[in-house]
């Protein structure tokens, strides 16, 4: 028997997980990306011997990705060669005034004693909480595909969603546990990865601090493209056909079902369709109006995860002081974050981090030099010109070379930035958003962007704008939700 069609637009983590799962399945899948490479926001770019990872960074939640690759019959060690890092990640309050996380837990619960006496049985209660929540969250949230709240009327889930914290947001919650300062914006940091300030994010999300200090930071050797290189593998292994420079322009609708798209003047007929690039892409520019799910006023009205300003930089020499992860808390968190969130604006003192990949891996950067990513989360959509980029620039930069007390500016060799216009342009993103929308409840589970087409039977979306979310683990998860939601309805020929 002919095989079901399906095409998947778009080969970020979400579309490379869908097509493979779908493929596993007993699908026959046609991967279509824009880009002349895959990986999405996650691509790397190599310039006179360095090699950046031009997206994330932080490998956190190996579980989602050892489970993934375990549904294609092979693990993660054998993907590629992952080490935990340690430190997990320095903190820069001031220059006098760094910490650096220590991987192992007890030397952990001994930084927070030293900077608040006691606290250290706080904490282990609050992590206890947070390991709760994320194993509820793993075994029970994740994975369902949000498109009814029956799917939460369950006396188990019921019961456990009452231990969750929703109602709390996860900064009032940590101030209950912790006083110090900078303990506390510690503990707030992993809410950074949600794209909303710590008093709208619900303390579920305490799960992250389980992730970040219990579950660890991670680097696969030779950069995050080898997750998407791994991914790829399993991916052709289970039979997807891969095409890149292919533009999707338009999913053709008949009688309520999707039966082609087109791409480069060229029609692919499809049985099913899923659209993993931005949502807010798939459907306003893919799809005639009266087949969309939501309005241009409903995607004026969600709260958008942060942009980013970044700079992908080569050093010639090594630089002192830094670890791998290096987060830049000199300056006031709650402006920054009003500045991305209520007022949108260029931040006037930003936060900023680095990433100094060559610390980890010999391969990323030439011998004795090294390979620096700044990022500064800034607003979507805000002006975005290469005057206001380099002012930034320079402004880390200051910093950078004051905190480590040593000069890196005119050790320069390869500079590219990347910010708003460059996410519209090379994803077809929403505002310029690095991060999808912000995990607030109101934005969460069933009141994300659901992830089927509610006029067209066939047609259904994945990636980190739908459920479960952004970051990779759940962008990769998303494509699992989709492909067995297809799975389930198509498995015999339409
Ligand atoms: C700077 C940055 C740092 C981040 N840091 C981290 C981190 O440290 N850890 C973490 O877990 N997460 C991080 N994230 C988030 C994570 O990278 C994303 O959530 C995830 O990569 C999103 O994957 P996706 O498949 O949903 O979307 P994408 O990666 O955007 O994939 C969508 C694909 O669709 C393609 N496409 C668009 N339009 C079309 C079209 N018309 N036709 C065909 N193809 C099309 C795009 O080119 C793209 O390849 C970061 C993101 C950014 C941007």
């Amino acid at each position: 028997m002919k095989k079901n069609k399906v095409i998947v637009i778009g080969a970020g983590f979400a579309g490379l997980s869908a097509a493979a799962s779908l493929a596993k399945s007993g699908f026959d899948v046609i991967l279509l990306e824009k880009n002349s490479c895959i990986g999405g926001r996650a691509r790397k770019l190599v310039i006179n011997g360095f090699t950046f990872d031009m997206g994330p960074s932080w490998y956190w939640m190996p579980d989602v990705f050892e489970n993934y690759f375990k549904e294609f019959n092979t693990t993660v060690a054998q993907q590629y060669d992952l080490v935990r890092l340690d430190p997990s990640y320095s903190v820069f309050f001031s220059k006098e005034e760094v910490f650096r996380i220590p991987a192992n837990l007890n030397e952990f619960y001994q930084l927070f004693e030293k900077h608040e006496p006691g606290s250290s049985v706080a904490l282990k209660k609050f992590l206890a909480d947070a390991e709760y929540k994320y194993n509820v969250s793993m075994s029970d949230f994740v994975h369902k595909p949000s498109l009814s709240i029956l799917e939460f009327l369950d006396f188990r889930i019921l019961n456990a969603a009452l231990r969750m914290d929703l109602f709390k947001s996860i900064s009032m919650y940590i101030k209950n546990h912790f006083t110090n300062q900078k303990l506390i914006q510690l503990l707030e940091f992993p809410v950074l990865f949600l794209g909303a300030k710590p008093n709208e994010t619900p303390a579920l999300y305490s799960m992250m601090n389980y992730a970040d200090i219990v579950l660890g930071t991670w680097y696969p050797q030779g950069g995050m493209y080898k997750i998407v290189e791994a991914m790829e593998n399993v991916a052709i292994k289970a039979g997807v056909k891969i095409r890149t420079h292919e533009t999707v322009q338009k999913i053709n609708i008949e009688n309520g079902k999707a039966v082609s798209v087109v791409s480069n003047g060229i029609t692919y007929e499809a049985d099913v369709v899923v659209g993993a690039a931005d949502y807010h892409h798939v459907e306003q520019n893919l799809l005639e109006e009266k087949y969309r799910n939501y309005s241009k006023e409903y995607w004026k009205s969600r709260k958008m995860a942060p942009s980013c300003l970044m700079y992908y930089i080569g050093v010639d020499k090594k630089i002192e002081g830094l670890e791998h992860h290096n987060l830049f808390f000199d300056a006031p968190f709650d402006l920054h974050a009003e500045e991305i969130y209520d007022r949108p604006q260029w931040p006037s003192n930003p936060l900023f981090y680095a990433t100094c990949a060559s610390k980890t891996d010999k391969s990323v950067a030439p011998e004795g030099k090294e390979n620096l990513v700044l990022l500064i989360p800034i607003a979507v959509d805000i002006e975005d010109t290469e005057t206001i980029r380099e002012k930034y620039f320079n402004i880390m930069m200051d910093r950078l070379e004051h905190l480590t007390g040593q000069s890196i500016k005119q050790h320069i060799t390869v500079k590219k930035s990347y910010a708003i216009k460059d996410f519209k342009a090379d994803y077809n993103s929403f505002g310029g958003n690095a991060y999808g929308l912000a995990n607030t409840l109101k934005q969460t589970a069933i009141f994300k962007p659901t992830l089927k087409n509610k006029k067209v039977n066939n047609l259904y979306y994945a990636g980190q704008l739908t459920v479960p979310g952004p970051g990779v683990p759940p962008s990769i998860i998303s494509g699992q939700v989709v492909a067995r939601e297809i799975t389930k309805k198509f498995k015999v020929r339409i």
